[in-house]
């Protein structure tokens, strides 16, 4: 390869969806990927005739992004019922969200997650993120952390405890809430107006259908790129690439010796994987542990808001799980003890499929953006960054910043 293309860097959604804009306006670029396939953290494997996702994610059908990218009904997309099933210590309660579900708005106010003002409260909020558009939840927040909004709003420590801190804990990979204020809105207001959805092939199937769209792209797996120049790309087997100009979508940081000192911070998340041989009814819910004694954050059973991620068709139940702490290399009996306390099966019910220890899962970011212009991704003369970690931690920041970065990169 002699002549001169446009380099991308990772093929992560950012670099899929910078491939999809220089195709768009002619050009026939390269993805230079380092893993075995392309995706990044959008991966699904097959284990024991399970799909599973190389950490429990899901799609928010409301991203700007999605909307823009995605076909969500080729993807056979499968929502997650709003609100979620709440376990105490004492207590095991569902909250129904009534902005999303009216009918619930009895139940909602009788349960136990917050407050009858916090109720009150948390609708004021989704009717006032409703009326902002995406980039207004960014903005007049300042780098105020979700806790500390929360506080400011009124809220009450029960539903910040019982409901706030796990399901965004969750989100945020981070038990402290400490998460930029501006992503909680954005986050939340994803969720009032839109579903949480698993597509049918697993989290990796978005990646595919970026892929799919390709077609004068060439995508080389297996390469490690080590260092970039302006017009030049290095790879880990010693060869050399001419570059028109480079988009990076990955962390920079490893290839410019002039970020080095300012690393991009990650944070990590530990997910499990069971199966059940007894059936485990959740009614599509995310199962929310507010209580501090457990190892768990969360755990969903996958198959009931996805059938097709049991690919057998065995009965049975498909349990993933998210623990608090990443506990890579510790022992895992506690949370099976943890799971089977919370979701009461039996001892004998439940059996060990996979766990997945994810290093860099989310960037930690102390402030963030929705959007800038394109021309804010250019690092060097012919250099552009992209990645989630250049907007917020998110699947739309990913997309939005491939996409820009491409546009800036389009304009050299
Ligand atoms: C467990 C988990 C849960 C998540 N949950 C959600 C969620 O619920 N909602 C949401 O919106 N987002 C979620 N996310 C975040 C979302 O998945 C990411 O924001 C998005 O996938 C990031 O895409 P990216 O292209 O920026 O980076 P990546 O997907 O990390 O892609 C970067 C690519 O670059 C490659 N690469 C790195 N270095 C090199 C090199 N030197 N040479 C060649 N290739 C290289 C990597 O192999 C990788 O394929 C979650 C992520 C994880 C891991």
């Amino acid at each position: 390869m002699n002549e001169a293309k446009y380099l991308i860097v990772g093929g992560g959604a950012a670099g899929l969806v910078a491939a999809i804009t220089l195709e768009a306006a002619g050009h026939a670029p390269v993805i230079l990927e380092a893993a075995d396939a392309v995706g990044g953290r959008l991966r699904t494997d097959e284990v024991d005739g399970f799909l599973l996702d190389r950490g429990f994610q899901v799609l928010l059908t409301e991203y700007p992004e999605v909307k823009r990218y995605l076909d969500l009904d080729a993807l056979g997309v499968q929502a997650f019922r709003p609100g979620g099933h709440v376990h105490t210590r004492q207590q095991h309660f569902r909250f129904a969200d009534p902005l999303r579900e009216p009918a619930q708005l009895f139940r909602s106010a009788l349960s136990p997650v917050g407050t009858l003002q916090d109720k009150v409260r948390l609708a004021q909020l989704g009717f006032r993120l409703m009326s902002l558009s995406p980039e207004e939840c960014f903005e007049h927040v300042g780098d105020q952390s979700t806790i500390d909004y929360l506080w400011n709003f009124g809220f009450s420590e029960q539903i910040v405890e019982r409901f706030f801190r796990p399901f965004f804990g969750g989100i945020f990979l981070e038990q402290q809430l400490r998460t930029p204020a501006a992503m909680f809105r954005f986050i939340l207001k994803m969720f009032a107006q839109g579903s949480a959805v698993l597509p049918a092939r697993g989290i990796g199937a978005v990646a595919q259908q970026l892929a799919a769209k390709l077609e004068r792209t060439e995508i080389r797996t297996g390469v490690r790129v080590v260092s970039v120049a302006d017009n030049e790309v290095k790879l880990d087997d010693g060869t050399s690439l001419p570059a028109r100009a480079v988009i990076v979508a990955c962390a920079p940081d490893r290839l410019f010796p002039q970020l080095a000192g300012d690393p991009t911070r990650w944070k990590s998340t530990t997910n499990l994987y069971y199966y059940s041989t007894r059936r485990l009814k959740e009614n599509r819910l995310i199962n929310l542990v507010a209580d501090p004694t457990s190892t768990i954050n969360t755990f969903s059973v996958l198959d009931e808001v996805a059938p097709t991620y049991k690919l057998r068709k065995q009965g049975g139940s498909l349990i993933s799980v998210t623990l608090k702490e990443s506990r890579d290399g510790d022992s895992l009996a506690q949370a099976e003890q943890d799971l089977l306390r919370h979701s009461r099966l039996p001892n004998d019910a439940l059996s060990f499929l996979r766990r997945y220890d994810v290093k860099h899962a989310l960037p930690q970011l102390d402030s963030v953006a929705f959007s800038y212009d394109p021309t804010h991704s250019r690092l060097i003369d012919r250099v552009f960054l992209a990645g989630d970690q250049q907007l917020n931690g998110s699947l739309d920041a990913a997309m939005r910043s491939g996409r820009l970065a491409a546009e800036g990169a389009l304009r050299t």
